[in-house]
């Protein structure tokens, strides 16, 4: 089973926002992995370049455009941290499949790349909520994202 159970986060991010590169000021993710949506009538792939992959049941594939190519084609998207931070929740945070994101949305977001920067955001953001004694909606986003850089992670500059 690809789905399941989706947190009620402080943000549900959509597949209309991944699609176009939303900028996130909280963003702790970035993907570029398609919309890929798995069905019994086949799979169907969106790519942020506007092409769209429809896979038939028996494997015949074609290729067309849902967006039209004049216009304007994000290279990435980001996961915000909100999605990952339960509605009133003092100490728990998501990662992963559990994330609030819209079928759409985790049609890109649910692969292992996301997954682990997810993961890691989620427990950079715990470690920092205990050294401030904060809750974990509180935890500043600055001193967050400057934790993952410094641990190895990489945004793209027009996310800092
Ligand atoms: C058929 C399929 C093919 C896929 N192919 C790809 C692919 O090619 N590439 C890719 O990047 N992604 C792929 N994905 C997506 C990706 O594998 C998942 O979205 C991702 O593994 C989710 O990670 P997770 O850690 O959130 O959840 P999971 O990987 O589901 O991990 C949750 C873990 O928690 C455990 N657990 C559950 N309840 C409890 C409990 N009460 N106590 C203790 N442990 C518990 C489970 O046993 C499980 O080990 C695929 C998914 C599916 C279903």
């Amino acid at each position: 089973m690809r789905e399941t159970w989706h947190a009620h986060c402080l943000h549900r991010l959509t597949g209309a926002e991944l699609l176009s590169g939303a900028p996130f000021t909280d963003a702790v993710g970035h993907g570029t992995y398609p919309v890929d949506i798995h069905s019994a009538e086949g799979t169907v792939l969106r790519y942020l370049d506007g092409r769209e992959e429809v896979i038939k049941p028996g494997g015949e594939k074609t290729w067309q455009r849902w967006r039209s190519e004049d216009d304007p084609a994000p290279a990435y998207y980001q996961i915000p941290y909100r999605c990952l931070v339960p509605r009133h929740a003092q100490n728990v945070l998501v990662a992963g499949r559990l994330l609030d994101a819209d079928r759409e949305a985790f049609g890109g977001v649910r692969v292992m790349v996301n997954c682990n920067q997810m993961g890691e955001a989620a427990g950079t953001a715990a470690a920092l909520a205990v050294r401030h004694h904060q809750i974990v909606a509180a935890v500043n986003i600055a001193e967050l994202q400057s934790t993952l850089l410094a641990g190895g992670s990489i945004f793209p500059k027009a996310a800092t």
